[in-house]
């Protein structure tokens, strides 16, 4: 999977991240095909966020490359690599992310929050952004809760509001850092059918999750990732089911 392509959609090289002394990234290197979904595993603290984050630049990686569609940074480990605020904006918009926490803004309502970056970022006529937001909730189940406030939802209704909001800026790709980690077991479903309906909808997507089961299911590539490398990727059958690294098969076998 390191060989970019015409549909290659995500393109990471030899990607590097340290904070401190601690090297989190070490010379990280993949490629995700456009309508592809990608599940990273591995243990806490391998990297599986610090990678997310940079691929959405909330992160500045010391070093390498990423291309996410039309978008292509090359880093220095200075702000100076970054685009400027605008193009900044556009490109956090285009690689949609959604996060264990939610992130909801607290003071606005559900609508609110799906129409915030149309309005601010994309500088759309409210009336018109409040349409789209409407739509985008009515898709993630949530059409009766567009003037809830995030206090009033659950989490796996406010994991949904994060997700359409996302989605309102139609971004190229999606990335979901353990999306359903933080919501009760009872759920955890609402949230993984919506990312699956997304996937068939032939969505391009990386998540980092511990619903192995899921990965098996949805995923394309699974990456399995230990101390800031790929220790292995491939398949869901393969790296889940027969994986060639004892690190795989024992970082797996917690889930039996
Ligand atoms: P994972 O998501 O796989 O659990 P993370 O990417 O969150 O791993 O973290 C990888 C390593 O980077 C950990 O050792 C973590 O403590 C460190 N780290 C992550 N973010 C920061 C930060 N902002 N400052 C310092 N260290 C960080
Ligand atoms: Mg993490």
């Amino acid at each position: 999977m390191n060989t970019p392509s015409a549909a290659t959609m995500i393109e990471v090289r030899n990607l590097r991240k340290q904070f401190g002394s601690n090297v989190v990234l070490k010379d990280i290197s993949l490629t995700v095909e456009k309508g592809s979904v990608v599940a990273m595993i591995g243990p806490s603290g391998s990297g599986k966020s610090t990678l997310l984050r940079c691929l959405n630049l909330l992160t500045i990686p010391d070093g390498g490359h990423i291309r996410v569609g039309d978008h292509a940074v090359t880093f220095d480990g200075t702000a100076a690599c970054l685009p400027g605020d605008r193009k900044l904006a556009e490109y956090r918009a285009n690689t949609g992310m959604v996060f264990q926490h939610f992130n909801l803004f607290p003071h606005m309502t559900a609508v609110q929050n799906v129409m915030e970056g149309l309005v601010t970022v994309r500088r759309q006529p409210k009336p018109q952004a409040r349409e789209k937001a409407l739509e985008l909730l009515a898709r993630v189940g949530l059409a009766a809760h567009a003037e809830q406030y995030p206090n009033k939802l659950s989490g796996g209704q406010k994991q949904r509001v994060a997700i359409a909001r996302a989605l309102a800026m139609q971004p190229q790709v999606m990335l979901f850092d353990e999306a359903t980690s933080a919501l009760d077991p009872e759920l955890v479903g609402e949230v993984l059918n919506v990312m699956k309906a997304l996937a068939d909808e032939g969505m391009t997507m990386m998540l980092v999750t511990h619903e192995i089961a899921f990965a098996r299911e949805v995923a394309d590539q699974v990456i399995f990732m230990r101390d800031g490398v790929v220790v292995e990727s491939g398949p869901p059958a393969q790296v889940i089911e027969s994986p060639h690294e004892a690190a795989t098969r024992s970082f797996l076998a917690r889930f039996n």
